[in-house]
């Protein structure tokens, strides 16, 4: 009986055009935004019953909420509200699917590129460079739980297989724009990676499904093929962020925490 933590954001999925249209709640596409993100969850969940899970905990993860609760799968439970790290995931669940993302800050042929928001410049922890991504991957860590599945953009499937081995990478989309972009301000990045290739929405629902069904059928086969990242303690946080007006200077911050990364990522915000 699998248990699986399904984490969700909307930047990632497929047909998502741009930022401020299409994932603010002022944005003019917001609600067809919400619908695009559901359905992928959906064919996710569909994935990863057919595969052979069994319960599933779908936390919406869009910062102003991406989930519309009217068209959510009917066996998924869907978790929102304003929780702390790691929004509820805990050692009871076998595996970590993620449906939306985008890659981390910096990453080259990403689309709406960002961690966190666009005044992060990096997130790393003890000289490891995280996304969004990443940290769920570093809470799965202290939990003994693995990403075993990562739908969203190209370049955000690519970032999880190369800091997670074995995850089951699936992208639907894929930036058009180089990165190297540190020097700009927080709104100037915003509006500096908005170009894409996207796949169709049917397509992209038919890719994850598939994708789910398979990590699910490889995490039941051969569940030691899904490596956690390799950090270990004591943990030093390091946050640089952005200038937010042409001419000021950048600024670091720094979080320690002797044995705990979410207490780590707790103590950041
Ligand atoms: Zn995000």
């Amino acid at each position: 009986m699998k248990k699986i933590f399904i984490m969700t954001d909307m930047e990632g999925c497929a047909g998502i055009l741009n930022h401020d249209d299409w994932v603010t709640p002022e944005g003019r596409w917001y609600e067809k935004g919400m619908k695009i993100l559901t359905e992928e969850v959906n064919a996710v969940i569909d994935g990863l019953i057919a595969g052979g899970a069994a319960e599933f905990l779908v936390a919406d993860g869009h910062g102003a909420g991406g989930i519309d609760p009217l068209l959510l799968h009917p066996r998924a439970l869907l978790l929102r509200g304003n929780v702390p790290y790691p929004f509820h995931m805990d050692s009871s669940f076998d595996g970590i699917a993620f449906v939306g993302g985008h890659a981390k800050a910096g990453t080259p042929f990403s689309h709406i590129t960002h961690t966190e928001w666009f005044d992060r410049i990096d997130i790393s922890v003890n000289g490891l460079s995280v996304g969004e991504y990443g940290e769920m991957a570093l809470f799965g860590l202290e939990l003994g739980v693995p990403c075993i599945f990562a739908g969203g953009e190209e370049a955000f499937a690519r970032e999880a297989e190369a800091l997670t081995p074995g995850v089951v990478g699936v992208g639907v989309k894929r930036g058009l724009k180089e990165d190297g972009l540190d020097h700009l301000t927080t709104g100037e990045y915003r509006a500096a990676k908005l170009d894409a290739i996207h796949c169709s929405h049917f397509e992209a629902c038919r890719r994850l499904r598939e994708g789910a069904a398979l990590a699910v059928r490889k995490l039941l086969d051969s569940p030691a093929s899904f490596r956690h990242p390799a950090v270990n303690p004591p943990y030093r946080l390091e946050v640089r962020y952005r200038a937010e007006k042409k001419g000021e200077p950048q600024r670091t911050a720094c979080h320690t925490h002797e044995s705990s990364l979410i207490k780590l990522f707790n103590s950041q915000w």
